[in-house]
């Protein structure tokens, strides 16, 4: 994985409800109370008691958050309107963050809604108490084949969802999964970072999880995330990206060409191998579908249905 960064320990407040679960937020989101909905009540920084920082990224910094009234536990995710602006992301941004908060599915992180102040935009975001699923991978190298499973499963699943709302995300990749207090894979930055990512990846991003039509900047559709998931598959089992070289251009020209190979250690399965090989097609019409993922033989034998595997 090309993004290394440090990882700052959350200080864990206790598993938390959260607002789309609880007393207020669920009267909330009820149609009778619309002005009342977290989407569109007004929020201000004053709700909020703010506590530790859990990281930063390219546009601001997120903190874990308490609302005052209701207790609820979030992630606030702070971007400055200056860098908005530098990047000419605002349009992009305002869009992705009505997407995101129309979605609601287990493996999506939720963004509850969001406020303002002159210099700053506010993300309320669900907190997801279990971090970067990258720490997890830094730690244990490689996933067993039963965690590998349960996460492609959930993540074809929270896919099968985007899809048929027509939302690609396309940016699939360990620093966008998180992981929720019982172990639930999370997606999260739900396609808004989409207008950044040219610049990103031509300058210092990593290609390494970009299907071949993307990298060669060719019309491209749903089945990009497919390929995500067989290169996701790959990491979670060897501990490497697929294609991972010395240099942007050669991981180019190893993505274009397919150039896959599977090493002798670890272990895994030729169930495994299989899935990988079937998802890692460069004809996008021969690459196997989010239905045949969570058909797929290696699936059904080791996938937890429920999304939760800590072992
Ligand atoms: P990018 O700017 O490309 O999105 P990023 O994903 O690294 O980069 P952020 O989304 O700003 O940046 O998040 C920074 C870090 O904060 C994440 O990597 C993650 O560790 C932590 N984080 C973000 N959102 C949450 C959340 N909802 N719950 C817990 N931790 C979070
Ligand atoms: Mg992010």
């Amino acid at each position: 994985m090309a993004k290394r960064k440090p990882e700052p320990e959350p200080e864990n407040p206790e598993p938390q409800k959260t607002l789309n679960r609880g007393d207020s937020a669920e009267r909330d989101t009820t149609p009778e109370n619309p002005e009342e909905s977290p989407e569109t009540r007004k929020w201000s920084l004053n709700d909020f008691e703010i506590g530790k920082p859990l990281g930063r990224g390219k546009f601001g910094r997120v903190y874990v958050a308490r609302e005052v009234k209701s207790k609820y536990v979030v992630a606030l995710k702070v971007l400055f309107k200056k860098q908005i602006e530098k990047y000419n992301i605002h349009h992009q941004l305002r869009r992705e963050m009505e997407i995101q908060t129309s979605l609601r599915h287990p493996n999506i992180l939720r963004l509850y809604g969001w406020f303002h102040d002159e210099e700053r935009i506010f993300l309320i975001l669900e907190y997801a108490h279990g971090g970067e699923l990258y720490g997890l991978l830094r730690e244990n190298t490689c996933l067993t084949e039963k965690r590998a499973a349960t996460y492609i499963l959930s993540l074809a699943q929270a896919l099968v969802y985007c899809h048929e709302k027509d939302v690609i995300h396309r940016d699939i990749k360990p620093e966008n999964l998180l992981l929720d207090h019982e172990g639930r894979l999370k997606i999260a930055d739900f396609g808004w970072s989409v207008q950044s990512k040219n610049k990103r990846h031509t300058m210092c991003g990593t290609l390494d999880y970009l299907a071949p039509e993307l990298v060669q900047n060719k019309a491209h559709d749903y089945a990009v995330d497919n390929w995500t998931l067989g290169v996701l598959c790959y990491e979670f089992l060897f501990g490497v990206p697929p294609f991972e070289a010395e240099s942007q251009k050669d991981t180019f020209q190893r993505i274009v060409k397919v150039d896959l190979s599977f090493p002798a250690t670890p272990q895994v399965s030729a169930e495994a191998k299989d899935l990988i090989t079937k998802l890692l097609v460069k004809d996008t019409s021969k690459r196997l579908s989010l239905q045949k993922i969570m058909e797929h033989p290696w699936i059904i034998k080791n996938a937890d249905p429920t999304g939760i595997c800590n072992n």
